[in-house]
């Protein structure tokens, strides 16, 4: 495994069940288990990195693009690419990131405030 000790890891692995809505070779997409949207999706590199400080360093734009795709086409099938959505990677304390391991949240179905708080 990637990080034992990393719960998003332990997902990937299989060793935690999630909600499964789209994946390929590089990626996991999952439904966030305390949602706040109508939809609310979670993707994730299939690889560890911790936060968006550390993308340069693993040499993983790559895998981050393709995230922003990934969320297009769920975004599609979930029916709410036409009406809007958003895409959020928090980093750090600060920003509210508890589980450190890459993930973009892939938001919608309501009407979302900004600016966020
Ligand atoms: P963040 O606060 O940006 O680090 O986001 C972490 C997200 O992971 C939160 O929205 C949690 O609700 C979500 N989460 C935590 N544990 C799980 C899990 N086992 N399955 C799915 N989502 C989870
Ligand atoms: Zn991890």
């Amino acid at each position: 495994m990637n990080n034992p000790d990393c719960l998003f890891c332990k997902i990937v692995a299989g060793d935690i069940n999630a909600d499964v809505v789209y994946e390929t070779e590089q990626l996991l997409a999952f439904r966030d288990i305390n949602p706040q949207a109508p939809t609310h999706v979670l993707i994730i590199p299939r690889r560890h990195v911790a936060t968006i400080n550390d993308i340069a360093a693993a040499e993983a734009e790559d895998e981050i693009g393709r995230l922003y795709v990934a969320a297009a086409h769920i975004a599609a099938e979930e029916g709410i690419a036409d009406d809007g959505y958003r895409v959020v990677m928090n980093c750090n304390e600060a920003a509210g990131q508890t589980v450190f391991h890459l993930h973009l949240h892939l938001l919608g179905g309501r009407a979302l405030g900004w600016p966020p708080g």
